[in-house]
This record gives structure tokens, sequence and C-alpha cells, in this order.
């Protein structure tokens, strides 16, 4: 299969994601003038596409976006991508970049932007060991880009404060960094969205967020169960007494945090409440309405 390393689709084909090109003067490239989403499919089944798409539609608007399809249209190329590759664990991306303006000019009124779709093997967060044992994590000193600057609802690659911080939290020995607002309120990191267990309760960063699909699935799974849970605002001094902390993110669901800046969380192990809904969320991802077969 030509496209078992990965397929993309752009300017209406579907070639091998080592022949996709897009110009260098892209917008997109230059500016980060761009957009996307990331869904995924795991064991041959795609995670609650509707919200990927709904997400990146909302995403386009409010960038000023446009692409030749509607959330159907664009819901069957990306199954058709997917069925291409017939890869049984990968990433779905859809990316809107500006374009360029005709040579000579500035307008960006001018640009056609450029849809791109990309389908890949799975790009996990953490190795199976690492999902198993916990991750360790730092507070960044980096402050998050200001929410009134780049909104962090709408998924972009303005990602120069997380790159810092991965370098950041690599240098001090730890996987993970969790970046906190100017107001020092806790928002979120490179890919994924920080949750906390203290006193039996499950709270994640209520805004200054991206609005994650798989944050939206554990807090749907807490309402379901029974499992107190809210959004809420809290800092790192709040992070660090909490009894369990845990990061959601479509490259591999729940994954535990079991160091803060070089101090164990709870017994420095996965806590029985990250443990529990890791387990549901695995579960609820076999079947409608989740998740749905992708057919060959
Ligand atoms: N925050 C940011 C900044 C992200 O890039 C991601 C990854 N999409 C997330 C949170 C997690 O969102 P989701 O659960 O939809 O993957």
């Amino acid at each position: 299969n030509a496209f078992d390393q990965g397929v993309a689709w752009l300017d209406g084909h579907f070639v091998p994601l080592s022949e996709a090109r897009i110009s260098v003067f892209d917008h997109g490239f230059t500016r980060s003038d761009a957009t996307y989403d990331v869904a995924h499919v795991y064991r041959r089944r795609v995670f609650r596409l509707d919200r990927h798409i709904a997400r990146f539609m909302r995403s386009l608007k409010s960038l000023r976006f446009e692409i030749p399809f509607d959330s159907d249209g664009l819901r069957a190329l990306l199954l058709e991508a997917v069925r291409q590759t017939a890869l049984d664990d990968a990433w779905i991306m859809m990316i809107c970049t500006r374009g360029r303006p005709p040579f000579g000019s500035r307008d960006i009124r001018l640009c056609r932007n450029n849809l791109i779709v990309c389908v890949v093997p799975f790009i996990w967060l953490a190795t199976p060991a690492q999902r198993e044992a916990g991750l360790t994590a730092t507070v960044s000193t980096l402050v998050r880009i200001p929410p009134h600057s780049v909104d962090p609802r709408v998924k972009n690659f303005h990602w120069l404060d997380f790159v810092r911080s991965i370098f950041e939290a690599q240098e001090r020995g730890s996987d993970l960094a969790f970046l906190c607002g100017e107001d020092g309120r806790v928002t979120e990191g490179a890919g994924f969205n920080v949750f906390m267990v203290k006193g039996g309760e499950v709270l994640t960063p209520a805004d200054g967020v991206l609005e994650g699909i798989t944050r939206a699935s554990v807090l749907d799974i807490c309402a379901d169960e029974g499992v107190p849970a809210r959004v809420a605002v809290f800092d790192a001094a709040a992070l660090r007494a909490a009894d369990e902390i845990f990061v959601t993110t479509t490259s591999g669901g729940i994954v535990p945090v079991v160091r803060l800046d070089d101090r164990p969380i709870g017994d420095g192990r996965p806590g029985p409440v990250t443990r529990k809904l890791n387990e549901i969320y695995w579960r609820r991802h076999e079947s409608a309405p989740w998740s749905e077969p992708i057919d060959i």
C-alpha cells in the first residue's frame, strides 16, 4: 500500500505524505496563519469525529478561513483518507492555511486558503511503560500566550511558548510542562489539558484552554458515573497539593502524572480515580456513540 506511511489530501488529490507540498510563502508557514484539528483512529474505530469536525469548523469561522466543504463533505473526505491508508491506529489531521497573496501583494484577502488532510500512523504522547507508571511534570516559568491575544479555544500553531516549555522541562529532567497564565492560573501544556483530583473531586481549568475533546469526554464520564467533577480556577500551589494529576489528549487519552517539580503526587503512582477514568475511557472507545468503525 503506497499510503501506509501516511496519506495527504491537498488540491483535490491524495498523495503519499512524503510527496505533499505547499509553498514556502504560504502564510501558514511564515506567519502561523493557520488552524487545525487532530482526531484519531484506534483499532479501526474513529473517535468522536463529529466533535472534532465541529471544533474545526468553529476555528475556521473564527479566523475567516474558507474551505470547499461543509461538515458532511469534510467527514466523507476524512473517512476516505483513513481508508486509503488502511491503518488500524492513526492520527487524522485537518489543517487550513491562509495560502499566499499574489507576488507583490500583502493583502490577506487575496489569499486562496489551503485545506490539507493528513492521515498518519498514531503518535502517542507517552510510551506504554510511561502510561503505566505515569509521567513527570514541571510548572513552567513561561507564561501561556494570553487568551485575549491568541484564543486557545481556536486550535493554532502559536506553539513557541509550548516549545520553550518543552526544552525547559527536558533541562529539568521532566517529561511535561504545565503553563500558567499571567494571573497564575494553571492553563494547559503542549498538546494536552490538565486535570487534578482533590478530595475525590475532579477539577480542570475552566477557561484559557483548548476545549479538548478528551477533556469533554472525561467530564462526560464523570457525570455518567457519579464522580464529582467541575471546571475551576486553580493555581500551581493547588496543583502541587493534588491527590492525583493527569493530562488528556487525542494522542493517548488519559495519562497519569506522578511527580510535579521533583515531589511525588499522592504516593507517586497513578491514583485510583485516574485509573478508573482511563479504564472507562478505553471501554467507551470500543462502541457507539463515542466511536464508529472504519469499513474498508
Ligand atoms: N490543549 C492543546 C493546546 C492541544 O493542542 C491539545 C491537543 N489537541 C489539547 C489541549 C487536547 O485536546 P484533545 O483532547 O481534543 O486532543
